[in-house]
């Protein structure tokens, strides 16, 4: 099933802030992504059980109790879920994705270290473990994200994120495979935190 936006996922911001108001919302969803097919408990796979009014589901065959959110990102997570969910459409769907402190800004996250927490945790689980290195010929360009700064140049970027892209090239075909990493979002201090 290919992924539709608008059915499978929120089509526009304004439709994300819509569909996810609440983390009882953002849990209605992750329910959907993750027991399709119905919930089953994950020690006795039973399907009889009950939601608590923690949101937890307490299995009625052995009382093993499960979190919609265990084992996922977002376990533990002290930030609201629909925080998280608006963050992870403010870092994808911007051409640029966005740094720490913009995305402290656009969701008046109380600490810069929150929203950089946030991202990284985010930007941890992007990465496919055991993924291949790119091999053959491969080109290496740099760009930056985090839109205009004023009176600032090049590299002398203060709140920008220096991102290093590489691409295989394949001959005749184009290009193969790319890989891209942030590698000043980190490393730089913002000017006002
Ligand atoms: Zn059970």
């Amino acid at each position: 099933m290919f992924p539709l936006a608008s059915r499978h996922y929120p089509g526009s911001y304004d439709e994300l802030l819509a569909w996810f108001p609440d983390d009882d919302a953002c849990r209605d969803y992750l329910d959907w992504l993750r027991w399709r097919d119905g919930w089953r408990c994950p020690l006795c796979v039973s399907r009889d059980g009950w939601l608590l009014a923690s949101r937890r589901r307490e299995c009625a065959r052995c009382g093993r109790q499960t979190s919609v959110t265990a084992g996922t990102i977002f376990h533990h997570a002290r930030s609201p879920l629909w925080v998280w969910f608006a963050a992870a459409w403010l870092m994808t769907s911007q051409k640029h994705g966005i740094s720490a402190l913009g995305l402290q800004r656009a969701l008046g996250l109380g600490s810069y270290q929150t929203a950089w927490a946030m991202l990284h945790r985010y930007r941890k689980a992007m990465v496919r473990p055991g993924r291949e290195r790119l091999r053959g010929h491969v080109e290496v360009d740099e760009a930056y994200g985090g839109g205009d700064e004023q009176g600032v140049r090049g590299r002398q970027t203060e709140t920008k994120a220096i991102v290093a892209i590489a691409v295989e090239i394949e001959h005749p075909k184009g290009f193969g495979r790319s890989d891209a990493c942030v590698c000043s979002t980190f490393l730089t201090s913002p000017r006002t935190a």
